[in-house]
């Protein structure tokens, strides 16, 4: 086996990443969890709050602004989750994670939880994400990146050789560790935007599909409204949660708000016969997992795959994920492959993503450039949003420890003086 570094999900720096970030990260999280679970719920009765795009983190912010008393309107060019939000793998995790992302992924993945636990069909487990080390030079990465992520609270546990290999079916005996949290989590796509969509509408408000934003209305110095080809829509506050088209929308009203598309690509396979227990794993230039149908998704991207919009699938994506996978999984080589998929996620610059106001355009908000986590994110990107607002409207300071965890998200960070 090569000593090449292959790890596919580890955002992580291990090498420069000190063990203080880690605590950093430990604090943000609980301040966050803490300052949240002190903040009902309430006070956005009346205002009028306008989201351009359904995707997951539009439907999650319409969520939480919604049970806070928005009067919300959401605006999808597409379908439902026609874009990223509907063609992801539906993990949500902090195993792997860059340190700047794992308060607010721990934060998310509670709210995930709690979603499921209030009824809606998120389809949330707790099924953990592995990530494996093909050689030794990725097993000495995974052993500083537990370090670190001990430091930060993530449960994380470093299994080497034969112990990692007895805990995951179907894989290769050479694999030299794994790296495993056991509390990481997956949702389902297609079931949570629906869900959301309805409790969204059961409290009055609106999601309308195939209804283009073509432009951000401006009247007296601020952002009070958009309009599609044929309507235009009034309100308080205008959120663009529209993943990698943010840029353009930004532009009309000067804001500079830098989202680049990148293809990514899943195949699917028949269904395993080992039933509902294969994890969350990654690794070896691939990652895949099992959905609750029993088939596994397979995906991976990289240097080779197409920046922009393009959606059509490559024999490329299909070669790299059947050779890489079944190195790392042999025992999914005489498992077919029945369809093939893409989305466009959405990179920005510095790869953190844009929550917040937009500094210089009254009544403008931002949630966008998830960077290819935005499913799991996206809990904590609505439930964050709304709490901003509220003390937005109320004229009341963002508690500091919102404020800090939100620091590296400034959605100013990237204008041009
Ligand atoms: C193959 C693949 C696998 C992935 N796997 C994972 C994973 O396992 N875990 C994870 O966390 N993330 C994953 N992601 C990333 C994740 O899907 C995205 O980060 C997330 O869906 C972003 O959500 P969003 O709502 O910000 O953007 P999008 O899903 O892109 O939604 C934006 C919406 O805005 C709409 N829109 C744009 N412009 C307008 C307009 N002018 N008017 C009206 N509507 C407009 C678009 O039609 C779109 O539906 C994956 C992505 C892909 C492609």
């Amino acid at each position: 086996m090569t000593e090449e570094n292959r790890m596919t999900l580890l955002t992580l720096d291990p090498l420069n990443t000190d063990l203080e970030q880690g605590d950093r990260a430990l604090r943000d999280y609980q301040a966050v969890s803490e300052a949240l679970r002190g903040a009902p719920l309430e006070g956005l009765d009346g205002l009028s709050v306008l989201i351009v795009g359904g995707g997951i983190v539009g439907l999650m912010s319409a969520y939480y602004a919604s049970e806070a008393g928005a009067d919300v309107t959401v605006l999808e060019s597409r379908a439902l989750g026609g874009a990223a939000s509907g063609r992801n793998a539906g993990g949500i995790y902090a195993n792997g994670r860059d340190i700047g992302e794992v308060a607010l992924a721990r934060v998310s993945m509670d709210l995930w939880e709690e979603l499921g636990e209030r009824g809606l069909d998120v389809k949330f487990r707790r099924k953990g994400h592995t990530i494996v080390a093909m050689n030794g030079t990725e097993l000495s990465l995974l052993q500083r990146a537990r370090d670190i992520y001990e430091r930060a609270g993530v449960p994380i546990e470093l299994r080497e050789g034969s112990e990692a290999v007895a805990e995951l079916p179907l894989v290769n005996p050479g694999i030299a560790g794994a790296l495993f949290s056991p509390h990481d989590g997956q949702g389902y796509p297609f079931t949570a935007t629906t869900s959301l969509r309805k409790a969204v509408v059961s409290r009055g408000g609106k999601v309308e599909t195939f209804a283009h934003v073509e432009r951000l209305i401006e009247r007296e110095g601020r952002v009070a409204g958009v309009s599609t080809a044929d309507t235009t829509y009034e309100a308080d506050v205008v959120l663009i949660a529209a993943g990698p088209w943010t840029t353009e929308l930004g532009r009309q009203v000067g804001a500079e708000l830098p989202v680049r598309p990148r293809r990514s690509q899943l195949t699917a396979t028949e269904r395993l016969p080992v039933k509902g227990d294969f994890p969350f794993v990654s690794g070896n230039r691939v990652y895949a997992r099992q959905t609750h149908a029993d088939n596994i998704l397979i995906g991976g991207g990289g240097p080779w795959e197409e920046n922009g919009f393009h959606t059509t699938t490559t024999r490329q994506a299909l070669d790299v994920y059947g050779t890489y996978m079944t190195e790392m999984f042999p025992g999914l080589s005489r498992v077919p492959i029945i369809r093939a998929f893409a989305g466009t996620v959405e990179l920005t610059p510095d790869h953190y993503p844009l929550l917040g106001k937009v500094p210089g355009v009254p009544g403008l908000w931002v949630s966008a450039g998830y960077n290819g986590h935005g499913f799991g994110l996206s809990a904590a990107a609505g439930r964050m949003f709304t709490e901003l607002l509220k003390h937005e409207v109320r004229g009341t300071e963002t508690p500091a420890a919102l404020r800090d965890a939100l620091t590296d998200y400034a959605p100013g960070r990237f204008a041009k003086n």
